[in-house]
């Protein structure tokens, strides 16, 4: 067997049909692969008769971002979480916010090398409680992100996944079981949209959200990015809210974010607040304890508050938490009333700042 190229390795979610070819089992696209191709995501192919990936230990770089930017808003409020992500993405969607990276085909956009025990290290020695896979989904990656896990937790370091949960089930148990908190990117609540926008489909990523919730210890949040004229109608919202309160119950945040334009859709407005504001509304409403306005200043929208007594828990503007008032134990300081999530006696104090790091220069 000819040696792999350097930065890959054997991988093992893959059949051989009967035509010949290769299918990846990762996620539901089933890329079925001759030799010497690619999978949609590039950073997966065949290559002599198996399924390599190519971006084991190299990164599109790392930055120090607060733990809300994830977005999670009740796991470890305030520490700072070390970022980073690979290449490629297994969805194609056309408004994608990370496009330099997702959509890259140039493996020199991986110019950082990071073996799993030196990405735990720099972790460790910059103060960082958790480590996020983000920026590009970390489903694609999944080996390289085990490994890294294995390598954190070794050394206390928690692990954040940010992925839009388009995974097979045995790939998202591997992946899960190794994780400690996930925000699952709900694109919107029709088939339609996935289809149409992402090139994937919606049925998958709520059997993610039913796995997550229901069968593993991952914290999980969810993110729902509102696109103008898209996926922001009322009857969508309500039914999206609908069956998260009777499938996840009241108790999983999630946090609607104001859409960008950007790659390949320019051609929309930027989300207004007042439609983060309305969608909040309705998860209210739907009996939902914890909804979020993200990325835009709403104190209101982006605090949390107990959901027995109505008490200010933690207020938060964008990414600075302001009063604190949970108790030592994660309970409304007011009525005791526990606070879902994952919490310790006192905040962490990193701020809103993000932090650009070389992995290799300190
Ligand atoms: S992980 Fe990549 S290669 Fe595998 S099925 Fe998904 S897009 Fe295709």
């Amino acid at each position: 067997m000819p040696a792999l190229p350097e930065g890959s390795i054997a991988t093992r979610y893959w059949h051989r049909l009967e035509d010949d070819r290769i299918q990846c089992d990762v996620c539901p696209r089933r890329c079925k692969l001759h030799e010497g191709q690619r999978g949609l995501c590039f950073v997966r192919g065949r290559e002599n008769d198996q399924v390599l990936l190519y971006t084991w230990g190299r990164s599109s770089g790392f930055c120090i971002d607060p733990i809300e930017k994830k977005p999670l808003n009740h796991f470890l409020p305030g520490t700072p979480v070390l970022s980073f992500g690979t290449a490629g993405c297994n969805l194609a969607c056309k408004f994608c916010q990370n496009w330099d990276m997702s959509k890259s085909r140039e493996m020199d956009t991986l110019m950082d090398q990071a073996r799993p025990e030196e990405l735990a290290d720099a972790a460790h020695r910059l103060g960082c409680r958790s480590v996020a896979y983000t920026y590009n989904d970390p489903v694609i990656f999944l080996e390289y992100a085990i490994d890294v896990a294995r390598a954190c937790h070794a050394k206390d370091i928690k692990s954040v996944a940010v992925s839009a949960g388009y995974v097979c089930p045995e790939p998202r148990r591997d992946f899960f079981a190794h994780m400690d908190a996930a925000n699952i990117d709900l694109k919107a609540f029709t088939e339609r949209f996935y289809k149409k926008i992402c090139g994937g489909e919606l049925a998958p990523v709520l059997d993610t959200l039913l796995y997550l919730h229901h069968e593993t210890d991952v914290w999980l949040e969810i993110t729902n990015l509102l696109i103008p004229d898209e996926n922001d109608s009322d009857e969508e919202l309500e039914a999206m809210c609908a069956w998260l309160a009777q499938h996840l119950g009241p108790d999983v945040p999630i946090h609607f974010s104001a859409f960008h334009p950007d790659w390949k859709m320019r051609d929309k407005p930027h989300t207004p607040a007042a439609t983060l504001t309305r969608a909040r509304n309705i998860a209210l409403q739907a009996g939902l304890r914890y909804p979020y306005t993200g990325n835009v200043h709403d104190e209101k929208g982006g605090s949390t508050f107990c959901h027995q007594c109505g008490a200010l828990l933690i207020e938060r503007d964008w990414y600075q938490l302001g009063h604190w008032g949970l108790d030592s134990k994660g309970r409304c300081g007011q009525c005791a009333t526990p606070l879902p999530g994952i919490f310790e006696a006192t905040p962490g104090t990193w701020g809103p700042r993000r932090q650009p790091v070389r992995l290799h220069a300190f």
